[in-house]
């Protein structure tokens, strides 16, 4: 069984509140960090190897070390709850059903980075939890964790929730300091980096709400002690969300040093694939990364198993190889069609552009036209070869990372499902009413 760090506590009734989540030893982290010093808890956060949990999976403590600290300039933490990635739902639960490890995180980060105002930006669909957060805020501060002169220290510290309007590149961290100052969220050029110019042009840290949830415990447990944990530079436990064709869609926390097939069978996460289909597919990390065949995603191409963590899923780069992402995990059964499940995902990346570079503004536009007409039976052969260029060209060549995020889904499928494609093109009236099938692989 995996150990668990951040959603250990979350099957107690009630740890939503300040009290509850107290008498679990909530807290006590915070305490022990207000007496260390910022340099201390930098060291801590460091040689944790905690790497970004939002997706790109930069070392946390390296990109806290980053931020510029002028004289007389106001630092900020800003944590990206903007989750809007198809696929992914753990920053939900962690919010949902314990906010007080984020508002304890934001506190020893805010602390460390020397931030007294600090925001939670978090995506418009999750409209139930602002209050949440809103409420445990009110609850540290009458506790006297937030506020002025935090437990005696001279540290004074607010936290405000700003709520997206329902974008997904506000998730992007330069689009969603546009938005936080009130602009429209596009992306801005780097450099400059927010660690030297970001929110109102101040030094900024921007980082996933798992990523500051995981600074709880490395306080309480010690950074060394949270490295062992894990794998090579996979230290900790991540959180996954599951969806797709599997018995127990859910969030679950796993070591990362579980094989895939374990994860995708195993009654403790989730629990195989229902009526016995056989897995034709995943992606394994939010739908920005590629798609991977069963024979790819359970071994690597060496023969060697899989494992739940971010070397082994990138094993063999984009060829044979995939990412771990934010987290997302989406399994397909034989039942899924590849061509339909590209074309949607071709669909949500146009419709998110924010359309300041063309080739992603036109690109993932002509993507999602051709895709549709290969999905509805009026392809043509050339029609592959197009989309497989146009990807091309819009990947490396755009402000922000979402050009490459539409780009990689396309260029996987055509590279691991190809004859899928052909087929659609070859069988018109066919692939209207049925699927290529997983026997033809
Ligand atoms: Fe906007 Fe797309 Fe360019 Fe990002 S890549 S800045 S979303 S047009």
């Amino acid at each position: 069984m995996s150990k668990k760090l951040l959603l250990k506590d979350a099957h107690i009734e009630g740890i939503r509140y300040f009290e509850t989540y107290r008498k679990q030893g909530g807290y006590e982290a915070a305490e022990k960090a207000l007496k260390m010093t910022p340099d201390e808890i930098l060291e801590e956060v460091k040689t944790s190897g905690l790497r970004g949990r939002g997706g790109a999976g930069f070392p946390t403590g390296m990109k806290w070390s980053f931020l510029a600290k002028p004289e007389g300039v106001p630092r900020h933490l800003v944590v990206n709850a903007d989750e809007s990635e198809p696929g992914t739902f753990k920053d939900r639960y962690l919010m949902e059903f314990i906010p007080h490890l984020l508002i304890e995180g934001m506190l020893i980060s805010s602390f460390c980075l020397g931030s007294n105002v600090s925001y939670i930006y978090i995506r418009g669909e999750y409209s139930w939890i602002p209050d949440i957060l809103e409420e445990a805020i009110e609850e540290a501060k009458a506790a006297g964790f937030l506020g002025k002169n935090i437990l005696g220290t001279g540290f004074d510290l607010e936290i405000y929730v700003q709520r997206g309007g329902g974008a997904y590149i506000c998730g992007e961290e330069t689009a969603l300091l546009e938005s936080l100052e009130g602009k429209r969220g596009n992306p801005r050029l780097k450099p400059p980096f927010p660690a030297v110019k970001g929110l109102w042009e101040r030094p900024t840290v921007v980082n996933n709400v798992e990523s500051i949830a995981a600074v709880v415990p490395i306080i309480n447990i010690t950074g060394a002690e949270f490295a062992k944990i894990g794998v090579g530079r996979s230290t900790g436990t991540k959180l996954i969300s599951a969806c797709g064709n599997i018995n127990k869609p859910g969030v679950y926390e796993i070591d990362m040093t579980i094989t895939v097939e374990e994860f995708i069978y195993s009654d403790e996460y989730c629990g195989g694939i229902p009526n016995g289909k056989r897995l034709k597919a995943c992606i394994p990390g939010g739908s920005s990364v590629p798609i991977v065949p069963a024979n790819l995603l359970l071994r690597t191409v060496n023969g060697e198993p899989r494992y739940m963590n971010y070397e082994s899923l990138a094993d063999g780069g984009f060829a044979t190889g995939t990412m771990m992402g934010s987290g997302g995990f989406i399994v397909l059964d034989e039942d899924q069609c590849i061509v339909e499940h590209t074309m949607t995902l071709a669909r949500f990346y146009n419709h998110e552009s924010c359309g300041q570079c063309t080739p992603c503004r036109e690109g993932t536009g002509w993507m999602y036209k051709i895709l549709k007409k290969i999905e509805n039976g009026q392809g043509k052969m050339e029609d592959i070869d197009l989309l497989w260029d146009i990807q091309r060209k819009i990947e490396g060549n755009t402000i922000c990372p979402l050009g490459d995020a539409a780009a990689w889904p396309v260029a996987a499928a055509i590279r691991h499902f190809r004859d899928e494609f052909e087929w659609h093109i070859k069988n018109p009236e066919l692939c209207l009413t049925q699927n290529y099938g997983l026997a033809n692989y």
